[in-house]
This record gives structure tokens, C-alpha cells and sequence, in this order.
């Protein structure tokens, strides 16, 4: 397997490709190779939203070969939290990135016009882009599938207007209902007048024992299909969560005001089961479908014909646009993901900037003129929808500032206590005990997945743990996930992916690793991660908790700020940090 990375310049509106074998098997690939390239090809202290900030897409050696092998990982510094952005998306990337040769892509530079990159095998082409800029992220993909060579072995990925406007936690859509949503990566591609990329490619992938191959893939399908171990993704999806958080007091509602929602019911995935869904979906390579399309059917302009539109939806949006905004219909939180769909906006950010501003209005830190007349109400769909519209035309001062995040507004207009983001991003919705505030304050990305704190705390709760167990169990993730998003695997198929089946999986392409060799791979990782980390300035003690975290029933109980604190300590010394 040839080990290549494809350098974009689009400045220079050059591009050329570099054998790195060593990078890879130093690295393996995904986040271990986007976080090294990261860390070497950027300054210290560099802006997120200049030219030279980079770029960085990465696959790894299972990706295209294996199931459930089937994301991709975009590295990038963040223009939401100045830090490290990382932000992973399935879809048929991986799979045109391998059959076009290129391992990982890094892009620098910016066009003087707005352009898109083409890529098909080793032709690299940077063309103009003038007549689709401004257009949302859903037409853009049907305009330049019409354009673009490659069906059915072709990637598309490309912004809205959040991300042309930088909107700091604009995303990036992936080919259709899959995205690089979080951290801003959508912002640094507008900041390059980069509209999208297309790849795709028609290399043959040899592996070196055919036999032991088919033997190691017929094992992994076999154990993702014939057991239970991914059913509940295929059944009712991610959004099974709500009602079960809902259940267990960890289901943030209005802002984290509450834990249970009244109306969970109403938004719960089997509502949308029964009401909405019409088809799921899987990325490619993958057998099992977790992607759930809802019908939306909707005005197409006043007076004019209804137009039925398909919506994805899961878990977090129905948490961030729907439980965390008090919204009361399935209808009404499909509304607002479509709106941010449309838009090219991270749906969780966006829903917690909403319910900031939504508790600021109340609180009378912000005025109607400031929200230009829009009277930010729990469950107004048409309000939230109206506001989302003006954070990416930011028409004032305020919608600006609501355009930069939860935390960087409170710091503006106040409210900090209740401006639920940790370490500047947005949280996800759990409020289920102090393993999910620690996990997401610590973690490499201040993402939910990067150890799955939440988790923690639900075991927790079936069996107490102390406050140094759980941080044991939250490092533990932390490294071994550091391994597994080498692979750049799908997180729901952790349970497919045993050690045992890694070890063997990445021997059956010719890569001999030992358990000795993963566990210091994960702990290697996390050390580069931090490292880049401190060298942009980030410092794990000069985060604000919010207050609203110990003022809010959770799963596990009140949340005292004194646990909290000395999970910190604990992590800090078990890591070794002064
Ligand atoms: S389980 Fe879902 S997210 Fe994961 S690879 Fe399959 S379809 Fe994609």
C-alpha cells in the first residue's frame, strides 16, 4: 500500500503529492497523522482564519477495506476555540480518498476567487467556483455532480453560506446528510474561498494475503451483522437516547435548566420512527444504516405548492435544536435542522447559542433591538429559524457576536454561568454527572467522543464509582480511542473492533503491530495533541465551569463543584501535569 500524501497550495494554485512512508508508519494515519502534519506544517500562534493555516484530511489503513471502516478525520486548528479542531465524518470520503491514492490531503492558501478543488487520480485541478458561491450546501453538491467525473466512487464536500461568512462553527457537508460539523472547519474553508472539494479515483488496493484478509473481513462483517452488538444503530438510531436521558434525569432541556423534558415524548426517536422516517442510510462501507432520513414537508414559498424535504437527524440535533430549546414537535426540530443544513451550521453549537440567547433575552442581558425585534421564545421554531438566518447575515453587532460561540457572546453581553460550553465548544447533550463535564473539558477536541465521559457516569449510576475510578476510566478512552481514530473507524463499532481484531486486521494489510505497540501509539498521540495544544496557548486551568452544570439535577444527582475539582486534580497528577 503506497503511503501519499497530496499537497494543495491555493495560493500558488499548485498542488503536488509526497511518498510519506515513514510519517504513516510512525503515525499509522488518521488522527495520528493529521495531528503530526498539523503540528509541523503551522507556527505557533498562527490564525485559524489565514492563509497558511492548514487543512488536513487523513484516512487510515483499514479504511475502504474493512465494514464499519468508514470515516474520515479532518485536522485543523480551530477558529472557534483557537486550539486543536478536529472534526471526523463518514460518508464515501475514505473510500475516494483510498481509490484516488492520497492518504491524507493538506490544504494552505487562499484564492483570490472563490474556487473548488477537483481531484480525479493524480489529476489535481483548482477551478473557479464565482457561480455556485453563496448557494447552499445541498444544491451545491447536485450542481457539481453534474459537472464533476467519478460516479460512484466520488466524494463531495462543501460549505454553505455559514461557512463563506465564517461563522465559527460553521461545518462542512459530506456528500449528502454527513459532516465535519464541529469546531468551525466550515469557517477555514470559507477563510480560503474554498466552496468544496471533489474527489475521486479508480486505484486498485492490493493486500498482501488474500486469504487471511477474507478471513479477518468475514469475522468483522460477521460480528457486525449476526450479533447485537451495532443493532440499536440499524433499530431506532441515536435518537433512541431521548427518551432513555429523558428517563434517567440527563437530558438537557432549556438551556440545562432541567434534566427531563415534559414533552420528551413529542421529539422522542420513536416519534420520529412512527411519523417521519422514511429511509436510513449507511456510509459507504458500512452494513448497517444508523442514518435517519426524515420527510419535512414544507411551504415552497407563500401562496406557492408544498416541497417535501429530507432531513437526517439523530440524537444530538434533537437534543441541541429540540429539547435544549424546549421545541414541543418532531416538525418543528426537523425545521431547524433543515435551517441549519441550509445554512452550513454545526447544529450543536448552534442550538446552544440559541438557548444562551433565548435565557440572555429573558434575563434582559440582551434587548429586542439588539435580537432586531425577534423575541427569542422556548419553542418559537420561526424565531430560532429567523435568528439562524441572521448570525450567518450578521446584520448587527449582536448576531456578529453570536456568530463567534456561546462562550465568546457571555463574555460580551454576560451570562457566563449559563453559556454551556466547556473550553470554548459547545457541549453535547448529556447532563448525566461530573465524568461527562471532565471528559468534555479534557478531551483532545472538548468533544463528548473523545472518552465518552457520559458513559462513565451511566455505569455509574448502576454502580457508584469514586471520583478517581472514573477518572482512571476517562483516560483509559482517551488513549484508546486516540488508537482507534487512527483507523479512523466509525465510534459506534468500537465493540466490533476488539484489540484482538485490530492487531489482526492491520496484519492482514501488512502492518504487524503488538497490544505493547497500540497502547504506546494512543498515549503517543494524546502527548502530540496536548503539546500542540499548550503551543497555541491552551491551559486546562483557566476554564470557567459554568455554575448552571451544579444547579441543575443530573443523572447522577446534584454535581458538586468540589468533585468536579478534584477530578481535575486527579487527572492533572495521573497524567503527569504540574
Ligand atoms: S454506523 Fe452509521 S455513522 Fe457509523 S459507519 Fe455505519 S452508517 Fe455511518
Amino acid at each position: 500500500m503506497l503511503r501519499k500524501v497530496l499537497y494543495v497550495d491555493l495560493s500558488k494554485q499548485e498542488s503536488y503529492v509526497q511518498d510519506s512512508h515513514d510519517l504513516f508508519e510512525e503515525w499509522m494515519g488518521g488522527t495520528g497523522v493529521g495531528i503530526r502534519l498539523l503540528s509541523e506544517e503551522s507556527s505557533a500562534g498562527m490564525e485559524p482564519l489565514s492563509p497558511e493555516a492548514p487543512i488536513i484530511f487523513s484516512i487510515g489503513p483499514l479504511n475502504a477495506l474493512f465494514p464499519v471502516a468508514t470515516k474520515t478525520v479532518a485536522t485543523f486548528k480551530s477558529p472557534l476555540t483557537g486550539e486543536l479542531g478536529e472534526s471526523y465524518a463518514g460518508g464515501r470520503l475514505h473510500l475516494a480518498m483510498r481509490f484516488a491514492g492520497h492518504e491524507a490531503i493538506l490544504i494552505r492558501g487562499r484564492a483570490e476567487r472563490p474556487c473548488y478543488i477537483s481531484i480525479n487520480d493524480g489529476d489535481v485541478r483548482i477551478k473557479d467556483a464565482t457561480s455556485i458561491w453563496g448557494i447552499d450546501a445541498q444544491t451545491t453538491g447536485m450542481i457539481l455532480r453534474e459537472h464533476e467525473p467519478g460516479v460512484g466512487r466520488r466524494s463531495i464536500i462543501r460549505i454553505g453560506p455559514g461557512g463563506e461568512r465564517m461563522v465559527r462553527y460553521a461545518g462542512v457537508v459530506v456528500d449528502t446528510y454527513r459532516h465535519f460539523g464541529r469546531l468551525g472547519l466550515g469557517a477555514v474553508f470559507g477563510s480560503k474561498n474554498l466552496k468544496a472539494l471533489v474527489i475521486s479515483g479508480t486505484e486498485h488496493v492490493e493486500v498482501p494475503d488474500i486469504k487471511k484478509y477474507r478471513e479477518v473481513y468475514n469475522r468483522l462483517y460477521d460480528t457486525t451483522v449476526k450479533t447485537d452488538v451495532m443493532a440499536k444503530y440499524h433499530d431506532l438510531g441515536t435518537s433512541v437516547n431521548i427518551n432513555v436521558l429523558n428517563w434517567l434525569k440527563g437530558l438537557p432541556t432549556k438551556n440545562f435548566q432541567l434534566s427531563s423534558f415534559p414533552e420528551a415524548e413529542k421529539i422522542s426517536g420513536e416519534m420520529f420512527a412512527d411519523q417521519y422516517l422514511i429511509r436510513r442510510m449507511s456510509c459507504a462501507g458500512c452494513p448497517i444504516g444508523c442514518v435517519h432520513i426524515a420527510s419535512l414537508k414544507t411551504a415552497f414559498s407563500p401562496h406557492h405548492e408544498f416541497e417535501v424535504r429530507k432531513v437526517s437527524y439523530d440524537f444530538e440535533p434533537i437534543y441541541s435544536l429540540g429539547s435544549n430549546l424546549g421545541i414541543t414537535s418532531a416538525e418543528g426540530v426537523l425545521q431547524l435542522i433543515d435551517s441549519c443544513e441550509r445554512l452550513g451550521l454545526d447544529v450543536m453549537s448552534s442550538g446552544v447559542v440559541l438557548s444562551w440567547a433565548t435565557e440572555a433575552l429573558e434575563k434582559k442581558l440582551i434587548t429586542p433591538e439588539e435580537t432586531l425585534g425577534l423575541d427569542l421564545k422556548w419553542d418559537d421554531v420561526a424565531s430560532y429559524a429567523a435568528a439562524l438566518e441572521n448570525i450567518v447575515r450578521a446584520p448587527n453587532e449582536f448576531y456578529s457576536v453570536l456568530a463567534r460561540g456561546a462562550d465568546y457572546a457571555s463574555h460580551r453581553y454576560g451570562g457566563r454561568d449559563f453559556a454551556m460550553a466547556l473550553a470554548k465548544n459547545e457541549v453535547s447533550g448529556y447532563h448525566t454527572g461530573p465524568s461527562s463535564i471532565i471528559g468534555q473539558l479534557v478531551g483532545v477536541r472538548h468533544s463528548h467522543l473523545d472518552n465518552a465521559g457520559y458513559s462513565i457516569d451511566q455505569k455509574a449510576a448502576k454502580k457508584p464509582m469514586d471520583p478517581e475510578t472514573m477518572v482512571e476510566a476517562i483516560i483509559k478512552e482517551d488513549d484508546s480511542r486516540g488508537v482507534f481514530n487512527c483507523l479512523v473507524g466509525c465510534l459506534f463499532a468500537r465493540g466490533v473492533y476488539t484489540e484482538e481484531n485490530i492487531i489482526d486486521a492491520l496484519d492482514a494489510v501488512g502492518i504487524s503491530r503488538s497490544h505493547e505497540d497500540l497502547e504506546a501509539l494512543g498515549r503517543k498521540i494524546f502527548d502530540e495533541k496536548y503539546r500542540y495544544k499548550a503551543r497555541e496557548g491552551f491551559d486546562l486551568t483557566k476554564f470557567k465551569i459554568p455554575e448552571r452544570f451544579y444547579q441543575t439535577e443530573s443523572t447522577l444527582g446534584m454535581i458538586s463543584p468540589e468533585t468536579v475539582q478534584e477530578m481535575l486534580r486527579l487527572y492533572r497528577k495521573k497524567r503527569g501535569w504540574s
